[in-house]
C-alpha cells in the first residue's frame, strides 16, 4: 500500500522533488509539517492554522491564492509543498442531474466521482483505486483490472474538486460521501483511512455522513470497526449463500461469509453502527426467492440495512437486471421480516454513472489491463476468472 500522501511526480513546473501535497494531510499532519516549516523560517504560530482555513474552508486552487500570507512566505511554502487537485478531463451530466468527473491523475490514470442530487442532500460517490484487484464478475471496474493506489490527497482532492465544482453550479453542499466508485478502499486503507480523517475533521463532513463500502476485506473491516469515528460501512452482499456468492465475487474464498457476518456483527456493536448490504439483483443469478430466508438471517444479524438495486448491465456479461416484480418480491418479502430495505431506482443511466463505465467508454485502453481479456460471459462459464491479488503492484 501506498502511504498517505505519496505522489510521485509533479504535473507543474518548479522542482520535481518530493513536495507532500497539502491535500493529502490530516489535520495533524498539516499542522507538523506546515508548522515546522513555518517555525525554521521565524515566522508566526498562526502560519499553519491560516493554510489550513485555505484548504479546508475555500475555495483556492494554488498557494499563490493565500493572500493573507505574505508573498515572500507564499513562494516558500510553494518550495516545500503542492497543492493539486487531480485534473478535470471530462464531465457529464444526466438529464437527472447526476453529474460525473473524469479525473486524470498522475501519470495517466483516470478515475472517476459522481455527485447525486436528491431533496434534501448532495451525495458523492468516490473512487479509491485506479482499476481494482477484485475481479467481481457484475461490475465494469471490476473487468478493468488494477491500475494503482490513489494517495490521500487524490481521493480527499476528488471530493474538493467536486464540492466547488457544485458550489458554483448552486448545487449546495455536498453532504455524503460514499466510497462506492472505482476501487476497494479497504485494499488502500494506507490512503483511505487518512483521507476519512481528512474529510471528517477537516472538511468538518460528519463520520455517520461517510460510507466506506466493500466487497468484504474482513481485516479493513476490522480496522474501521476499531476507528473511534462512527464512519458507515457498507457490504457488498450480492449472494446470501457462499456457493453462489464465491460465482459472483472471487474474494469470497479469501474472507467467507461466516467470518464476514461476525466481523459485521462486531463492527455494529449491537446497533450502534449503521451497516448496509449492498444487493444487486440480477435476473436469474440471485433472484430466486429461496434465497430470501439466508438474506433475512444475515440482515437480522448485523441489523443491516439492505439496498435492492437492478443490476446495471455491463459490456462484458450477457445478465440483465431482474423483473420489477421479482425485485418487489424481495422487498416485501425483507419488509415483512422486519429488515429496514429500499430499492434504489439507477441514477445517470445515460451517462454511464454505473461503476467504471463512463471511464471504460471513454478510455477504452484503460478496461483491457486485466489479464483476462474482458469477453462475453454467461452463467455457466468464467468461474476462476482471476487470481486474487488483492495489494498488486
Ligand atoms: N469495492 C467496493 C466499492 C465499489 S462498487 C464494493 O464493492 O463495495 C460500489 C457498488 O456498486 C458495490 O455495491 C457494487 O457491488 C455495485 N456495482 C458494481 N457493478 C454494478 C452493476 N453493474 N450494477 C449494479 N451495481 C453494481
Amino acid at each position: 500500500m501506498t502511504s498517505a500522501h505519496q505522489d510521485t511526480a509533479s504535473t507543474r513546473s518548479g522542482p520535481p522533488a518530493e513536495r507532500p501535497n497539502l491535500l493529502g494531510m490530516t489535520p495533524a499532519e498539516l499542522g507538523d509539517a506546515v508548522g515546522g516549516h513555518f517555525r525554521d523560517r521565524g515566522q508566526p504560530a498562526y502560519r499553519a492554522r491560516q493554510v489550513a482555513r485555505w484548504v479546508h474552508a475555500s475555495a483556492a486552487r494554488s498557494i499563490g491564492e493565500m493572500t493573507d500570507l505574505p508573498l515572500a512566505e507564499r513562494d516558500a511554502l510553494e518550495r516545500s509543498f503542492r497543492f493539486d487537485e487531480p485534473v478535470l478531463d471530462t464531465v457529464s451530466v444526466s438529464a437527472d442531474g447526476t453529474a460525473k468527473h473524469l479525473w486524470m491523475l498522475r501519470g495517466g490514470e483516470v478515475v472517476e466521482s459522481v455527485l447525486i442530487p436528491a431533496p434534501g442532500r448532495l451525495t458523492l460517490c468516490i473512487s479509491s483505486q485506479a482499476g481494482c484487484a477484485l475481479a467481481c464478475r457484475f461490475c465494469a471496474t471490476g473487468w478493468s483490472g488494477f491500475g494503482r493506489q490513489l494517495s490521500a490527497a487524490e481521493i480527499a482532492g476528488q471530493y474538493r474538486a467536486s464540492a466547488r465544482w457544485a458550489g458554483e453550479r448552486g448545487m449546495g453542499n455536498v453532504s455524503n460521501v460514499v466510497f462506492m466508485g472505482m476501487g476497494e478502499p479497504l485494499a488502500n486503507r494506507g490512503a483511505v483511512f487518512p483521507a476519512l480523517t481528512i474529510l471528517n475533521s477537516g472538511y468538518g463532513l460528519g463520520a455517520r455522513r461517510i460510507t466506506v463500502s466493500t466487497v468484504g476485506v474482513i481485516p479493513g473491516i476490522e480496522a474501521l470497526t476499531r476507528r473511534p469515528e462512527q464512519f458507515r460501512l457498507a457490504l457488498s452482499l450480492h449472494a446470501p449463500v457462499p456457493e453462489l456468492r464465491r460465482e459472483l465475487i472471487p474474494l469470497e474464498q479469501r474472507y467467507p461469509l461466516d467470518q464476514l457476518i461476525t466481523a459485521l456483527e462486531a463492527f455494529n456493536r449491537g446497533g450502534g453502527r449503521r451497516v448496509t448490504f449492498e444487493y444487486t439483483m440480477i435476473r436469474g443469478v440471485n433472484d430466486d426467492p429461496a434465497l430470501l430466508p439466508p438474506l433475512i438471517d444475515l440482515a437480522t444479524r448485523v441489523q443491516a440495512f439492505v439496498n435492492l438495486i437492478p443490476f446495471n448491465p455491463i459490456p462484458y456479461v450477457d445478465w440483465r437486471p431482474s423483473h420489477r416484480e421479482r425485485v418487489q418480491a424481495f422487498r416485501s418479502g425483507l419488509d415483512e421480516a422486519g429488515v429496514p430495505v429500499a430499492v434504489r431506482e439507477p441514477r445517470g443511466r445515460d451517462i454511464d454513472a454505473a461503476c467504471g463505465q463512463l471511464r471504460a467508454t471513454r478510455y477504452p485502453a484503460q478496461r483491457t489491463r486485466s489479464k483476462i481479456r474482458p469477453q462475453r460471459i454467461s452463467r455457466s462459464q468464467g468461474k476462476g476468472r482471476s487470481e486474487l491479488r488483492l495489494y498488486e503492484k
